[in-house]
């Protein structure tokens, strides 16, 4: 039987997406590449050279310029890759609040999306891949042999990663959280280019009441029915 090679699963923020990317990925022997990083990555390329977020004209031309790198984990901090911006380890600093409220607004842009739309196809031609994403099934691998688009309410993924957050000892703040997660899945439904949206031929997993176990259980089963 063959397993599908290309495997896409979009979602909105905090769906559980990444966990499920990583964890499947895992299991079948995948590459995992969760392409939000790489627009977090330029985000934060921005905030540190004082290119203003709004200037698309700036944020575009440093979009073609930073060298963006994901590569398995060096270091073991609870970390599932090393993302490196020229040459720096940034795989928490693209986690920061800062990085969280700007990243939908330059994910706006057409070069910027031109950009990593085109390293993030020749990842999927050259791998055997689970891509996690916004636009992954409807615009940068169309043809992938699975799309999973995982769903949860807003408030169900706010109250998630709020207790992630307590967790990790972060300070956090409930309404805050659901806040920053409404502007951004706003921002990414109406984008005119690639907006997020399942796919026609997507398969919807609703999350709500759904571990990531079980979440797990039911990607595995649309893998070995493909
Ligand atoms: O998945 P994550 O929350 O890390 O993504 C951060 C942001 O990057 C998203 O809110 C979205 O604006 C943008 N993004 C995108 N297309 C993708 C992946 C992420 O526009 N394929």
């Amino acid at each position: 039987m063959d397993l599908p090679s290309t495997i896409a699963i979009d979602g909105p923020a905090a769906s559980g997406k990444s966990t499920l990317g990583a964890l499947l990925a895992k299991a079948l022997g995948y590459l995992y590449f969760d392409t939000g990083v790489m627009y977090r990555a330029v985000t934060l390329a921005a905030l540190q050279n004082d290119v203003d977020i709004f200037d698309e004209a700036a944020i575009g031309q440093l979009a073609e310029q930073v060298r963006i790198d994901v590569g398995p984990a060096s270091i073991d901090d609870g970390r599932d890759y090393d993302v490196m911006l020229d040459g720096q380890d940034v795989t928490w600093l693209i986690r920061k609040d800062t990085v969280n409220d700007h990243v939908s607004d330059i994910s706006i842009y057409a070069r910027v999306r031109k950009a990593m739309t085109e390293q993030q196809r020749r990842i999927a031609k050259e791998n055997k891949v689970v891509m996690v994403g916004r636009d992954i099934g409807t615009v940068v691998v169309p043809d992938a042999d699975l799309k999973i688009y995982l769903d949860a309410s807003v408030e169900v993924r706010a109250e998630r990663r709020y207790q992630e957050m307590l967790e990790r000892g972060e300070p956090a703040d409930y309404e805050a959280v659901l806040r920053s997660l409404k502007n951004r899945d706003h921002i990414d439904s109406s984008r005119e280019i690639a907006p997020l949206k399942p796919a026609e031929d997507a398969i919807v997993i609703q999350a709500d009441c759904l571990g990531i176990q079980q979440v797990l259980e039911k990607a595995k089963e649309l893998v070995y029915r493909v």
